[in-house]
């Protein structure tokens, strides 16, 4: 089944160069940009856990660039590093060495403050589990980060918004009046309307049925190919991925494929070689 539908046709031309090698049998495309046309980045990243015969290397030496107005997939097997790699990203986790940059600002050394406001501005999550507020109605919900950021929203992107997600005859409605798929469309509006330089979604269309779910993701594949915004969603979901433009594959904590405008079964067909590298690699080396 082409799960792309036009998405695929109508994908940019990639910019800046590239180059293919091979690293246990997955192909890796290494890309070079402009400083400039980054939303994000982790450059030689570690993330340790706990400590000893407890310590868990979650992340191990990872760099990647985050495209501006590119819509990027990460998945790899469960544990692979997949929800620390995001963290690490959002700045909603500290990294144990290397650096996280959103836009040209390094995370490390930042004061709580500017971290929560740098996050606030910059940022928009969307989540599994929707996280809206029940006593706020679904526009409310919507214009919440704002609020908190003393922030009134541009009228013109909030209605392309609306209009985007089809939420125009919700607005009033409360999260126990909405399906789902309703309710996730609401975290899509809320995280878009910022703006912000970034979205992560963690897993977005993991508590939909996939209907909703394809809705969701037609939602964020819009809003990269019609207003440039740059996404990166965690997912475990080959079908999920092929909505992105690329998709980055973590193994035991370091990224080891990368594909460039994926179709689902390209990625479960780099999934599945992936699940064999690693049932193949002696546990000494996990
Ligand atoms: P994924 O999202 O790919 O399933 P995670 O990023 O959640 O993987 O986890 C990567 C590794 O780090 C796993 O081995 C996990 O057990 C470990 N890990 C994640 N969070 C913690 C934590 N707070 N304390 C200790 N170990 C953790």
């Amino acid at each position: 089944m082409d799960v792309l539908g036009g998405a695929a046709a109508t994908r940019r031309a990639e910019a800046g160069s590239a180059t293919d090698h091979k690293l246990k049998g997955v192909r890796v495309t290494a890309t070079v940009a402009n400083m400039t046309d980054i939303a994000a980045r982790a450059e030689g990243v570690w993330k340790v856990y706990g400590s000893g015969e407890a310590q868990v290397q979650a992340l191990r030496n990872v760099s990647v660039e985050l495209r501006r107005g590119e819509f990027t997939a990460i998945m790899g097997p469960s544990g692979s590093g997949k929800s620390t790699l995001m963290h690490c990203l959002a700045g909603l986790d500290t990294v144990s060495t290397g650096e996280v940059y959103i836009g040209e600002t390094a995370l490390k050394g930042l004061s709580d403050a500017k971290l929560t406001k740098l996050r606030r501005d910059q940022v928009g999550f969307i989540f599994q589990q929707f996280n809206l507020l029940p006593t706020l109605t679904a526009k409310e919900n919507i214009l919440l980060p704002l609020a908190i950021a003393g922030r009134k929203p541009d009228p013109g992107w909030f209605d392309t918004v609306i209009k985007t997600v089809d939420l125009a005859d919700r607005l009033s409605h409360r999260p126990t009046q909405l399906s789902g798929g309703q309710q996730q469309r609401v975290a899509c509006a809320r995280a878009l309307v910022s703006r912000p330089d970034v979205v992560f979604a963690d897993e977005p269309t993991g508590n939909l049925d996939s209907r909703s779910g394809a809705e969701i993701l037609g939602f964020l594949r819009q809003s990269v190919q019609l207003h440039g915004q740059t996404i990166v969603m965690v997912t475990h979901d080959p079908n999920a991925a092929s909505y992105a433009d690329r998709v980055i594959f973590l193994a035991d904590g370091v990224i080891v494929g990368e594909l460039r405008n994926p179709t689902a079964d390209a990625v479960l067909d780099t999934m599945k070689r992936l699940d064999r590298v690693v049932a193949e690699t002696p546990v000494s080396d996990h």
